[in-house]
């Protein structure tokens, strides 16, 4: 049965037994508590707090939902996924425990030529809340009991669970009750008998049902809250998982080879050239791969875009995953977009805004790709230098400072360092890369805090600014007498301040350059009769008033004259950066077409960067070609002219603006060249472009959201530069021994020579494993009829720990046998099972014998008969791992 059928056969099963048909709420279905929805019910949430009257006293829906938590789990577990759907039927104070069982049960079994999934009514189990977990449920959920019962369901396919299995509550007072989970068993080649509580694995969970029964006044924790009494109207809610239930329906052996995700699997399969189901590892990843692509899609579609807070982040995190592990894949093309494209296909069927949204999908994907693919570039070889220095250290943690670098200055997530690290079987100091996390959120605080002179009331600007607004004189004169119109002191207007405070000073008129239009704020002093006081910031907080923050060298007093002056130099560096930044976008719109339109720019003195946008990144010869057009320009010594006019006759020249922008009926346009660039500008611009001597790209990134950043160095600052990376140059030549032509040549021998060096130790390093080999066979004992072999290898990789179970095999020769090792580290502790012919014909069974001895170490594992392997996290229970395997073997 089809995914998508599985979904509609739900609703149209409860619209049958009189439900309305409720469409998906988005993802970002607003909830103050919640991230993203996680479940059928969080749309109707308002209804069973009982504070909103539904419309409706039943529903059913297919609800997108999407849970974080689950992230770690894609892949390696057969049945979660980060997005999944849900269907679920709900009753708002009407129909209850009978009904909802009854008719769970009926859509569960009813075979599919009669409206139902068919499922084989024998294999079917359920979960009730068992006995002794909760006083007002002494002998637990009973009445649920006997209706399974009544229906049909064996005594022995009835279990009974813990308030934590089988008790729901929002987590907070409200509505809560027990709940009822509906499992199929996919049978004995799955894992052991027993029913859920025993393999939640072989018996999967399908539905879960809850029963809204009484009224919470207080939840401490999943099983210990206060029942206040009972609900004047219990309710239902329940979730039948569509994917699960579909690959079941498949015959599938787990979410991802569903026919609403597989395809991805196929494609990254095709693009990778690694066969789906040949290896673990890859599979995983394939696995990860498809499930994060369907998520990511179907965030974007709701709005999303990557970014680094919430939302924004866990989409990046999702995205970034599934290109690492097509780059782990060994794909390094682009391939975001072509495998969201085969998701769209299969998802458009069911949700249209997929096709609707999916140019502005495709923008975003394409443009995280490549910033991703850039971070991992830089950040890479950074990381692998942290990573052989905590080797050679001998230390298996990589330290808080490193992965804190890595964040801040090479933008690597946290979680891509924990990942990689893993990989190389390293651990971080989380603690204190969340304590440098800490401190640097602090210093911006501080820092905004101490720019913007803390946060005051607009009232008081709203005052002073009723006396009329503050003419700027600065683009002719940079130092005019004036007077004090007002003060602000800790948000308050005041009169006089004393000598050392920062204050707000407001101005009769001045020459300050208010931070705007990109630009940074004038630098200067105000001179007054009791001393010069630096001018640390000049906003306009409110439109035309302009405040200056200054830290006083002496009071000042409302009404006082004094000298504002703006410094010289400081201001003619700020001219050349704005001139620069004019050049700059001109020269893009030349070269890279007139779609590169600015999207957000940013000067200060020596320094600028300009957003436009477009998709592409630069190519090395285009910004050659760029950097060469603006320098020309400023060699030209184009004349800068500045011309108020009505904003209209502006447009009409074609002066650019920006879009989204408000102008007022009179601007300024400043043209470079005449018409060879022509922009609404207020800023303080050079008088002729060769004012500006020099221009030097620094880089070029995406930012996002399908826009780009240029950044650039201009004059002295340009020259220093340039003049550093010489000396770079110089060191490295010395240091290589070759001339500067030589270098990129002498480097790539040395990286590959590092290569071939680091391969051989490895081949090494295998080899001594292999050679412990013979001392190890001769350790193995008979356990009824079958030689064992066990060994604690401390240390080990899993991918050596497999070569060497595989030798001993072999070493076993006819003799049947069973190899059980441990290696991995104290808390990443792995274990491999491996059986022969023989071995396995007297009945051992890898994939068994993993999990029990896996079990030991606390994890979990698994494969097939003859080979099998799985991890913990104790690392001390290794030889209980190893005596467990004997055990299972001794009990045959
Ligand atoms: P599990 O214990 O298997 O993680 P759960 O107890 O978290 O499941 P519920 O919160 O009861 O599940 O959700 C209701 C139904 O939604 C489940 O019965 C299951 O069919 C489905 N479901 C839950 N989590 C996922 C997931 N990550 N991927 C796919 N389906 C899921
Ligand atoms: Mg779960």
């Amino acid at each position: 049965m089809r995914t998508a059928e599985v979904a509609n056969r739900f609703v149209r099963f409860f619209e049958t037994k009189g439900h309305v048909a409720v469409p998906s709420a988005s993802l970002l279905y607003a909830d103050p508590t919640l991230l993203f929805v996680n479940a059928g019910m969080v749309p109707f949430k308002a209804y069973f707090t009982g504070a909103e009257t539904p419309p409706y006293q039943r529903a059913a829906s297919v609800q997108k939902c999407l849970r974080t938590l689950d992230i770690d789990e894609v892949g390696k577990t057969t049945r979660h996924g980060t997005f999944f759907l849900m269907n679920g039927n709900f009753s708002f104070g009407d129909y209850f425990k009978k009904e909802a069982i009854e008719w769970a049960w009926e859509l569960v079994t009813t075979d599919q030529d009669h409206g139902g999934y068919g499922f084989d009514p024998g294999k079917v189990w359920v979960t009730v809340l068992g006995p002794g977990y909760h006083p007002d449920y002494p002998d637990g959920d009973t009445e649920a009991a006997a209706l399974w019962r009544s229906v049909g369901v064996p005594d022995d396919h009835i279990q009974g669970r813990s308030l934590k299995d089988n008790y729901w509550s929002m987590g907070v007072p409200g509505p809560g009750g027990p709940c009822s989970e509906i499992y199929i068993d996919r049978g004995p080649a799955y894992g052991p008998e027993g029913g859920p509580v025993v393999d939640e694995d072989r018996f999967l969970e399908i539905w879960n049902l809850v029963f809204q029964t009484e009224e919470l006044s207080a939840v401490r924790a999943k099983d210990d809250f206060d029942i206040a009494g009972p609900l004047p109207a219990p309710g239902i809610d329940t979730g039948n998982g569509v994917d699960r239930t579909a690959y079941l329906l498949q015959g599938k052996d787990n979410l991802y080879e569903i026919d609403q995700v597989f395809p991805v699997i196929e494609r990254a399969s095709a693009i990778s050239g690694r066969a789906y189901g040949a290896n673990h590892d890859d599979d995983v990843r394939l696995r990860v791969i498809a499930d994060h692509v369907r998520s990511g899609l179907m965030l974007m579609t709701d709005g999303v875009a990557p970014g680094n807070e919430a939302r924004g982040y866990v989409l990046r995190r999702l995205l970034r995953r599934s290109i690492r592990s097509m780059r782990l894949l060994g794909v390094t093309d682009p391939v975001l977009v072509e495998l969201l494209d085969v998701s769209r296909g299969l998802m458009a069927e069911s949700f249209a805004d997929v096709d609707r949204q999916w140019e502005r999908v495709r923008v975003i994907a394409a443009a995280e790709e490549e910033a991703f693919d850039r971070t991992l570039r830089d950040g890479t070889a950074i990381f692998d230098l942290a990573v052989a220095q905590t080797k050679t250290a001998g230390v298996a943690v990589l330290s808080g400072d490193e992965a804190f670098q890595l964040h801040d200055t090479y933008g690597f997530p946290i979680d891509l360092t924990l990942e990689m690290a893993a990989e190389q079987g390293l651990q971080v100091d989380r603690g204190r890369f969340t304590e440098l996390m800490a401190e640097q959120k602090n210093r911006a605080k501080a820092d905004a805090r101490a720019k913007k002179g803390g946060a005051v009331s607009v009232e008081a600007y709203r005052e002073l600014r009723e006396a009329g607004e503050t003419p700027f004189v600065g683009y002719t004169d940079l130092s005019v007498p004036t007077r004090v119109r007002g003060l602000i002191l800790d948000g308050q207007a005041v009169t006089r301040a004393e000598s050392g405070a920062t204050v707000g000073v407001v101005l009769e008129e001045t020459p300050f350059y208010a931070e705007s239009g990109g630009q940074t704020a004038d630098a200067g002093v105000l001179v007054g009769s009791a001393g010069r006081s630096a001018v640390l910031d000049v906003q306009r907080p409110v439109p035309g008033l302009v405040v200056h923050t200054v830290t006083l060298d002496g009071p000042l007093e409302a009404g006082e004259s004094l000298t504002a002056e703006v410094d010289a130099f400081h201001r003619r560096s700020a001219c050349q950066a704005h001139s620069a930044t004019h050049i700059l976008h001109a020269a893009l719109r030349e070269l890279v077409g007139p779609t590169a339109t600015q999207a957000g720019s940013y000067n200060k003195p020596g320094y600028l960067r300009f957003d436009y946008t477009g998709q592409q990144a630069m190519s090395a010869e285009l910004k050659a070609e760029i950097e060469e057009r603006c320098n020309l320009a400023i060699e030209d010594d184009l004349p800068v002219t500045a011309t108020s006019m009505k904003l209209e006759a502006a447009q009409a020249l074609g002066a650019m603006s920006l879009f989204g922008e408000k102008y007022p009926p009179v601007v300024r346009v400043v043209e470079m060249g005449g018409d060879w660039s022509r922009e609404l500008c207020g800023g303080t611009h050079v008088a002729g472009s060769g004012q500006i001597g020099l221009l030097t790209l620094l880089g070029e990134q995406s930012v996002g959201s399908g826009a780009r950043r240029v950044e650039a160095l201009v004059s002295t600052d340009a020259f220093r530069h340039l003049s550093a990376e010489r000396a770079l140059v110089d060191q490295l030549t010395g240091l290589l021994k070759v001339p500067s032509g030589q270098l990129v040549d002498r480097v790539s021998t040395l990286i590959s020579d590092l290569k071939a060096a680091e391969k051989k130790v490895e081949a090494a390093r295998s080899a001594q494993v292999l050679a412990g080999a013979s001392a190890i066979l001769a350790e193995g004992r008979d356990v009824h009829g079958l030689t064992l072999v066990t060994k604690h290898l401390a240390g080990t990789s899993m991918e050596d720990l497999r070569t060497l179970a595989l030798r001993l095999r072999d070493g076993l020769g006819e003799r049947a046998g069973v190899v059980g090792l441990v290696g991995g580290s104290t808390d990443k502790p792995t274990v491999v099972v491996a059986t022969n012919a023989a071995g396995r014909a007297a009945g051992a069974k890898a994939g068994a014998l993993v999990k029990v001895s896996a079990g030991a170490l606390g994890g979990t594992g698994g494969g097939s008969d003859d080979l099998a392997q799985g991890g913990g996290k104790d690392g001390t229970a290794a030889p209980a791992a190893l005596a467990a395997i004997e055990d299972a073997l001794a009990r045959g």
